[in-house]
């Protein structure tokens, strides 16, 4: 333990009361006043009186307090300091001489021009100095707070959510309208979305086309849905509607020394930058999936590698175990990247699934997948294909017209077709779920829940959707030997059929697994036993030299 010299405590000692003088700088001028006030009265008076030059020493307090306080402290303390050295105070104390009237009368009026004037003027400069902050702090050309600003939020205002808007078309907008009226559009901007957002928000302008915006932290998608909404309205410069194209990039909750550092504004930037170049209305910041920087490289070159057949699909058989004939099969994507080889849908579909891409991916499978049938179509094979559907696809209200389109297109009977969807999707939003679900319904496509045992919902939950088909999850079929997971399979298969649900197997990689599954009276399997996914261009020939033969592996069981 070190200790300090008596020095180096009195400069300790030191730096504490000026550091409290710097944050309470109001209170200290007040207690300097008020302890100098008698303390220069007793000056004059015990060194003979008014007559002698000491009363002088009354312009400081009176100074100070016009300065730093302002004019009216300065008035009040120059008419005590004028009483104290006028009536109060003898012009000479040892002989107990008076001042007469017109003395202590002209000082005081002297003192009060002194107290009032260095208040107005101290007023004036400190005016001076809060306009030149506001100027510095404010773009002159849209008047709009620049970054400046940040440090005039005060400390503690809570946590947001930081978010970066891009102004895409400022070029053709500055082209064709001009600067001026882009700006106006900047200042447009800013005046929506501080109408549009909670008290407590603040926008900044950090580039000619860039907007920061600081939302009180709610949930980081729920504040994205306030920016966007603030941005809905139009912009209408001298009565001109004007088309402002915007993009958002959301960043992770910061606090405002967080802000200070402008880092979360970087990481928006970025993410705004992304959903420019993909064309995304926004991209959100998702804490639990945090998108590295490789993985976002990835997915910008997502989109282009859906164009240019870096993707293909895999079909993976589902067979029925009645017959043990191939049911339908499984569309599965795969990406044969040029540099990094093939990869995986694990690998990308969750990161497709934070954003807007999976709507060009879903058109993508499913455009490629009734091509496909209408190829085994053209084979009189009458085969059908599931389709993964993510949550955003299930919930995006275009889906169901996309997929009519596509299977007139084609020519595809719409019960050729199942959707894959997982419970999570149902539980989100029930009532909205049930209404798609009967909509497909009705068209003749077919429901599946995939992966279930995975998620937390149940049968009695389940019951109440309109689905056909239960997909039991690959863990479970894979561990059909621990007794606890076989009586689970073997009740929900029993539950499932109780409903009217059918039931597949995924994962089915054994002949014991198999043989159990049939003897649980499970209706479809998918797995390694039968086959691993097969590659687009091979999955005609598969089903012509395979689907008679699957029986043999019945025989084998
Ligand atoms: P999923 O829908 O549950 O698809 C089944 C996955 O299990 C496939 O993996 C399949 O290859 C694998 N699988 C099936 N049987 C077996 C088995 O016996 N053993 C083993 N070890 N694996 C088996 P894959 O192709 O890697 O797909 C993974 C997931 O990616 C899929 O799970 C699905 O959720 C998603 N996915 C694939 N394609 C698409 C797509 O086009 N759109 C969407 N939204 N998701 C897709
Ligand atoms: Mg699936
Ligand atoms: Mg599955």
């Amino acid at each position: 333990m070190s200790y300090m010299t008596v020095q180096e405590g009195k400069v300790f000692v030191m730096s504490k009361v000026l550091n409290w003088m710097k944050r309470h700088h109001r209170i200290a001028t007040m207690i300097f006043v008020v302890v100098s006030l008698p303390l220069i009265y007793l000056l004059v008076y015990f060194t003979g009186g008014i007559k002698y030059v000491y009363s002088h020493t009354m312009y400081v307090p009176i100074l100070v307090a016009g300065f730093i306080l302002g004019g009216p402290y300065g008035l009040i303390v120059a008419f005590i300091a004028g009483i104290l050295m006028g009536p109060m105070m003898p012009l000479e104390v040892s002989t107990g001489e008076q001042q007469p009237f017109i003395n202590w009368f002209y000082r005081m009026v002297i003192f009060l021009s002194i107290g009032g004037l260095s208040g107005y003027f101290s007023d004036r400069f400190r005016r001076a100095l809060k306009l030149n902050r506001t100027l510095i702090s404010v773009n002159q050309e849209t008047m709009v707070p620049n970054t400046n600003f940040m440090d005039l939020i005060p400390e503690g205002s809570g946590t947001f959510t930081v978010a970066s808007v891009i102004i895409s078309n400022r070029n053709n907008i500055n082209e064709v309208f001009g600067y001026e009226i882009f700006n106006k559009v900047v200042n447009l901007t800013y005046v929506h979305l501080m109408s549009g957002l909670p008290q407590g928000s603040y926008v900044m302008q950090s580039d000619s086309h860039l907007l920061w915006v600081m939302v009180p932290f709610e949930e980081i998608h729920k504040d994205t849905e306030k920016i966007i909404s603030s941005l809905s309205s139009a912009i209408i410069v001298d009565d001109v509607k004007i088309f402002v194209e915007y993009y958002i990039g959301a960043g992770k909750m910061s606090t405002i020394s967080e802000c200070r550092t402008f880092n979360p504004f970087r990481e928006s930037d970025r993410f705004a930058r992304f959903a420019e170049k993909n064309n995304l209305p926004y991209a959100i910041y998702d804490e639990s999936k945090v998108i590295k920087h490789h993985q976002f490289n990835l997915l910008s070159e997502f989109r282009h590698a859906l164009d240019s057949d870096e993707t293909y699909l895999t079909y993976h058989p589902i067979i029925d175990l009645k017959n043990m004939s191939i049911y339908q099969f499984e569309a599965l994507i795969r990406w044969q990247h040029p540099q990094k080889g093939l990869i995986m849908p694990n690998d990308f579909i969750p990161l497709v699934e934070n954003t807007q891409l999976v709507h060009p991916l879903v058109d993508w499978v499913v455009n490629k997948g009734l091509v496909k049938l209408s190829e085994f179509g053209a084979k009189d094979i009458k085969i059908r294909v599931a389709f993964n559907i993510s949550a955003n696809n299930f919930n995006d209200s275009k889906l169901y017209d996309k997929i009519v389109e596509f299977l007139n297109l084609n020519h595809i009977d719409a019960h050729q077709v199942s959707l894959e969807i997982t419970e999570t999707i149902l539980m989100d939003n029930p009532e909205r779920s049930k209404a798609i679900i009967k909509r497909f319904k009705d068209l003749g496509v077919t429901i599946a829940i995939d992966d279930f045992g995975k998620g937390y919902s149940s049968f009695a939950y389940l019951s109440q959707f309109a689905i056909d088909y239960v997909k039991i999850d690959r863990y479970f079929i894979n561990h059909l030997k621990d007794e606890s997971i076989f009586e689970i399979v073997k009740a929900s298969i029993n539950l499932a059929h109780q409903l009217n649900f059918k039931v597949i197997a995924e994962g089915v990689e054994t002949i014991e697994c198999l043989n159990t599954i049939r003897n649980l009276s499970c209706d479809y399997a998918q797995g390694f036993y039968f086959s691993k996914p097969v590659h687009q261009d091979d999955v005609i020939n598969y089903y012509l030299q395979n689907n008679d033969k699957l029986g043999e592996l019945q025989n084998e069981s």
